[in-house]
């Protein structure tokens, strides 16, 4: 059975059980009270990421007292060793090289690529608030971004993505938190949530936590209860570098594979999430980088050699044929599962360009990083074809043919044998000197979450309604993405929906 109609099979046997099990009362969770609280303030953040930092402005900036939770010993998550690319759809710098786009168009790509299971309300309001919300950076933040250069990534239509200064998304996160500070919110470092609070009435109350937690010792740190006067958000982001997790969701997510993710991308907090009933959807849909490199950790730097350089002015080639065996701009699970079946085949994938697109992309948007790449030896220079084919033990002819149709497309502009469309400035590939890095999928990113409505509030699993006091915002959060997660579009949902939350839950009355 296909993966699609496996899923659809899914649906239909549970919405029939749903006709017998119409949602009632919220889900039965009652918690005990603590004697005395230790600590009250209006809005607790759970986590110091992209979405937790702009909820916290939000919050403050509508006059709530602010407190942001993080267990580690320092800010920032994935955010601040995210890529620093963010789509804005209609930028200038799209405007100055004739790309015609919208924020319609880019609702679209997500839908498509998403195999459908974004919820189309909450990705309308992602896509409406993309280019207010860069200029939110700018004008807000100060975020500075490359002028007049536009990325490429896989599943979008267009070229649609700007770049952070820094290449980093720290240009953004370090700017929010600093915001976030002299607005008056406080960052408290090495603080554990180990529970949410939610009182018999339905409404989250507040937190039990563990101050001065060493990560990842289970246990350490003083237990202490806070008190969320108007509420909590939930801005704690995925689980990828959870392996027992990940694989209940999809097995095939062993430690076999390495993650892109910071250590403490772990799934406690969305344990503890279905505990107190939050409904959590879509957790299956667990993203793999297609263009990682096994010959450096983590999310490394080869990936932007892959992506930005090879995967947009160059080809993927199977090491054992010589050819190409994927679009090179699909989304990132046509690309994923394709390296993976033909690595489970035995088969090495390289992604190879030459100088000129080399130059024409990565050397202009992240200077010094091409240098840095061939001296870690996860991208490897050679002067001749010929010096790469011998190294990889790719056959020559069928190596060459590849290029030969590759650049025939091109010239033409249409009819390429993969169906990619070719980014502007894209030349013919062939003068050397020729570069190549290994191509390692590696667990990257969680599509699913909660459930939360167009107010970023939380949605109760057992009467499909608000719980009273609970917020969420970025990966922690589910219906947006669907099956795919398009690139550059994690900041944006990040930024929106941490914003969305932030205004929201300042306006709730306190429970006290
Ligand atoms: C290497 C890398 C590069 C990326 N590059 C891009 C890119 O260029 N563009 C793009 O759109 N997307 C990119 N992404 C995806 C994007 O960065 C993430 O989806 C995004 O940063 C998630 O932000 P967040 O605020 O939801 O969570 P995070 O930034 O991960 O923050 C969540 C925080 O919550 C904390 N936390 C978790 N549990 C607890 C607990 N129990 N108690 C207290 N604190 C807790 C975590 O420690 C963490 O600091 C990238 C991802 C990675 C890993």
């Amino acid at each position: 059975m296909s993966e699609m109609s496996r899923r659809s099979f899914l649906i239909a046997g549970s919405a029939a059980a749903g006709t017998l099990l119409a949602p009632s009362a919220q889900a039965k969770c009652t918690d005990p009270m603590p004697a005395k609280w230790d600590e009250t303030v209006d809005v607790i953040v759970v986590g110091s990421g992209f979405a937790g930092l702009a909820c916290a402005i939000e919050a403050r900036k509508a006059g709530a007292s602010v407190l942001i939770l993080e267990k580690m010993p320092t800010h920032g998550g994935n955010s601040i060793i995210n890529g620093g690319i963010l789509a804005v759809p209609g930028n200038a710098a799209q405007k100055k090289l004739g790309i015609k786009d919208s924020p319609e168009l880019l609702a679209e790509d997500i839908i498509r690529e998403g195999l459908g299971y974004s919820y189309p309300e909450k990705v309308r309001t992602m896509t409406q608030e993309a280019y207010p919300t860069w200029e939110w950076t700018v004008k807000e933040l100060g975020v500075e971004w490359i002028k007049d250069r536009v990325g490429a990534e896989g599943g979008h239509s267009v070229p649609r993505h700007l770049f952070t200064i820094n290449g980093s998304g720290s240009e953004i996160v370090n700017k929010e938190l600093a915001l976030a500070k002299k607005l008056g919110a406080e960052l408290r470092l090495r603080c554990y949530v180990d529970e949410i609070i939610r009182d018999g009435d339905g409404r989250v109350k507040g937190l039990k936590v563990r101050e001065g937690y060493r990560f990842p010792k289970a246990g350490s740190g003083k237990e202490k209860f806070i008190c969320a006067r108007k509420g909590v958000a939930l801005c704690y982001g995925g689980f990828g570098a959870d392996v027992a997790y990940r694989m209940k969701h999809d097995p095939k997510l062993t430690a076999k594979f390495d993650t892109t993710n910071q250590p403490g991308a772990t799934s406690e907090m969305w344990r503890e999430a279905s505990r107190i009933g939050c409904n959590i959807i879509q957790a299956d849909w667990i993203q793999c980088g297609p263009w990682n490199s096994p010959e450096e950790k983590g999310m490394g730097i080869a990936l932007y050699f892959a992506n930005g350089a090879a995967g947009s002015q160059g080809i993927w080639v199977d090491c054992t044929t010589g050819k190409r065996f994927v679009n090179e701009l699909a989304n990132r699970k046509v690309r994923a599962d394709a390296v993976i079946t033909n690595n489970n085949k035995g088969h090495m994938c390289i992604a190879l360009s030459d100088q000129q697109a080399v130059d024409n992309t990565i050397v202009k948007s992240r200077p010094g990083i091409l240098q840095k790449m061939l001296d870690r030896g996860c991208v490897h220079k050679f002067d001749t074809l010929e010096a790469m084919a011998k190294q990889y033990k790719i056959p020559l002819d069928g190596l060459k043919k590849s290029i030969d149709d590759y650049n025939a497309a091109l010239k033409k502009g249409s009819g390429d044998e993969m169906g990619r469309y070719f980014a502007p400035g894209a030349k013919p590939i062939g003068k050397g000197p020729w570069y190549c890095s290994i191509l390692s999928p590696k667990v990257h990113h969680c599509m699913g979450g909660l459930e939360t409505n167009n107010l970023a509030q939380v949605v109760d699993v057992k009467t499909d309604k608000p719980i009273p006091g609970l917020y969420a915002a970025g990966e922690a959060t589910g219906g947006v993405h669907g099956a795919v997660r398009l690139g550059s579009c994690a900041t944006l949902d990040c930024l929106v929906n941490g914003r969305i939350a932030g205004r929201n839950i300042a306006k709730e009355k306190s429970w006290i």
